[in-house]
């Protein structure tokens, strides 16, 4: 993620921001412009205007009446919803302070992976768009059955329709379900980015008429998925899983396998791009093979060893400074040469160069 500045007073500002802090004038963020922008009310009381660039009008997403979203739509567009929160369908309801907690969270992850899609300009067709196939989010709450338990609802994805539990915008209950499930690495943000990598399979893999280089790299999708998804949780992973897998999730079928890459390619990609942004350079005196510099913005490097040179030791620094605050490792992964070739042929995919 990019820093941004103040059109006003040149302070600088964060993608999440509001408002700034040092002039109290309004921020937003501009999709078109991929850039926060500081923005003024027209006379009319209702379109805005960016400060920098006055010619370009805008009204807010629709959702920015429940201070959720930041997001901008063109003053002239037909559309109520920016382009992130134009793909829910199911929401939780603002009304209860429930809802609202958990909504703001979900959609601060939403907007965070609509970022990389718009970078990459990877396909977002609407279901209005596309209505067999187009991408549309359900954000649902768990079911309360007749006897008073609870029936967790079940993340997943079919052909663009993806469901998110909004009970993981809790922090005791997403833990849990970490924990249980024995996972080193839970969030809201990695949920939008797996379930979309079933999504980008389906449009940029199999719609593309690229399975025969997909199959070369992870193997062939047309093993029963039930089946595999059966064995993986009776038998466990195979033996040294972790040479050729980047979680233990990714072993169950060559889709859960792409879907986690698809996840870890943004991962690391905008997580590279902050440190690029802050000028983050590694050099510690006695470590030579630690050194690294974060000297390209990632988003617009198209060979991913490269990429993978500087965020591998930078993963190491940020687990030992997550360690110096009693904390778990930020990146609990280990890129093995086996992970990163697949990691390799995800990116280029995304940089249509597969
Ligand atoms: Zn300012
Ligand atoms: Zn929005
Ligand atoms: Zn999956």
């Amino acid at each position: 993620m990019r820093l941004f500045r103040c059109d006003n007073c040149g302070n600088a500002v964060y993608f999440e921001n509001r408002s700034c802090v040092s002039c109290g004038f309004r921020l937003a963020f501009v999709p078109e412009a991929l850039a926060v922008h500081t923005v003024q009310l027209d006379a009319d009381g209702k379109r805005w205007r960016r400060l920098d660039q006055q010619q370009f009008v805008y009204r807010f997403c629709a959702n920015e009446k429940w201070d959720l979203c930041n997001w901008m739509v063109p003053a002239e567009s037909q559309e109520d919803y920016c382009v992130a929160c134009r793909h829910n369908g199911l929401v939780p309801d603002p009304a209860t302070e429930n809802g609202l907690r958990r909504w703001r969270r979900i959609a601060d992850a939403q907007r965070l992976l609509f970022y990389s899609f718009l970078r990459w300009d990877l396909p977002r067709p609407t279901r209005a768009e596309d209505p067999e196939g187009g991408l549309l989010f359900d954000l649902k709450d768990d079911e309360i059955l007749p006897d008073g338990s609870c029936q967790p609802v079940l993340i997943g994805h079919d052909e663009g329709h993806i469901v998110i539990r909004t009970a993981e915008a809790d922090d005791p209950t997403r833990e849990q379900q970490r924990a249980m499930m024995n996972e080193p690495y839970r969030t809201l943000l990695g949920h939008f980015r797996h379930e979309c990598g079933h999504f980008i399979w389906n449009r940029m893999v199999r719609d593309a008429g690229k399975l025969d280089s997909f199959r070369a790299v992870f193997g062939d999708e047309r093993a029963d998925y039930g089946e595999a998804l059966d064995k993986h949780y009776k038998e466990g992973p195979p033996p040294l899983w972790g040479e050729t897998f980047i979680s233990y999730y990714a072993t169950t079928h060559p889709w859960e396998d792409f879907a986690e890459c698809f996840a870890h390619v943004l991962h690391i990609v905008d997580s590279l791009e902050t440190a690029h942004i802050y000028g983050i350079a590694l050099a510690p005196p006695s470590h030579s093979e630690l050194r690294a510099h974060a000297a390209f913005d990632p988003y617009t490097i198209l060979d991913f060893d490269q990429i993978a040179e500087v965020w591998i030791p930078l993963s190491v620094a940020l687990n030992s400074i997550h360690h110096s605050m009693g904390e778990r490792d930020l990146y609990p992964f280990i890129l093995t040469p086996a992970i990163q070739a697949k990691l390799k042929y995800v990116h280029g995919l995304l940089t249509r160069q597969v």
